[in-house]
């Protein structure tokens, strides 16, 4: 397990809620803090007549879920006015309508805190909890997250299957399965779309990113995380 704090000042969470309150009072990332609360103040302007959330964003979803998905980090003008990991913006759209048809979560559309969505099965979380510039988050910034990754893995008791989207949420989600003790059983992992590994007692599925350049490229279809998700099922059932 890592010993790094969780927090400077605060104990070893026990609960997701105990957890998610810490997270969403975190200032460790001198840059993003600046950066997330900037983007706050300024906004974009259709989104002036709106509150952003600009804080960082903790893990969502059924506390009991089988399935734990692991993304990124929030988008300035999604998550971060949101407050819910990947709302408000084109990736969530494409990500939430394909776990809607999935069966994960209760509606295809991803909006904001109060839009009534909620998850079965599945429990969403970012490596990185605050929006960075031009999505890019600096290697001392995921090691500064990387607690919070570790913390939500362990108290989600029931996941089987981790699925990453896109390489860094892969890199970012085995040192957190490596952190809680469990070693890869086979080959090394490489990134890919819709491949699988066995590692300890999990099953981790990488896919690409649901961004807006991915889906917008056709490098990631609908048809593609249809049949991603169908594989993260199976994964289930092994
Ligand atoms: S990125 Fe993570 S560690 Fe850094 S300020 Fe945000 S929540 Fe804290």
């Amino acid at each position: 397990m890592s010993s790094a704090p969780i927090c400077p000042t605060s104990e070893t969470p026990s609960t997701l809620v105990e957890l998610n309150s810490i997270i969403v009072d975190c200032r460790l990332c001198e840059r993003l803090v600046t950066y997330r609360e900037e983007v706050a103040r300024v906004k974009r302007r259709a989104f002036l007549d709106q509150a952003y959330w600009g804080r960082p964003i903790p893990g969502w979803g059924d506390p009991l879920a089988r399935v734990w998905i692991v993304g990124l980090a929030p988008a300035a003008h999604g998550g971060n006015r949101t407050g819910r990991v990947f709302t408000g913006d084109r990736s969530g759209d494409f990500l939430y309508a394909a776990l809607h048809r999935a069966g994960f979560a209760s509606q295809p559309t991803s909006v904001s805190r109060d839009d009534g969505l909620h998850m079965t099965d599945a429990y969403l979380s970012a490596a990185v909890r605050c929006a960075p510039p031009d999505n890019k988050p600096l290697p001392e910034e995921f090691a500064a997250c990387r607690p919070y990754l570790d913390a939500d893995l362990r108290l989600l008791t029931q996941v089987r299957v981790v699925l990453a989207l896109g390489k860094i949420a892969f890199d970012a989600a085995i040192r957190a399965l490596s952190d809680a003790g469990q070693t890869v059983m086979g080959a090394r992992p490489v990134f890919g779309h819709n491949v699988a590994y066995q590692i300890g007692r999990y099953h981790l599925i990488s896919s690409y990113h649901p961004s807006q350049r991915n889906t917008q490229t056709g490098l990631l279809t609908a048809a593609m995380m249809d049949q991603v998700l169908a594989r993260v099922k199976e994964n289930l059932e092994l």
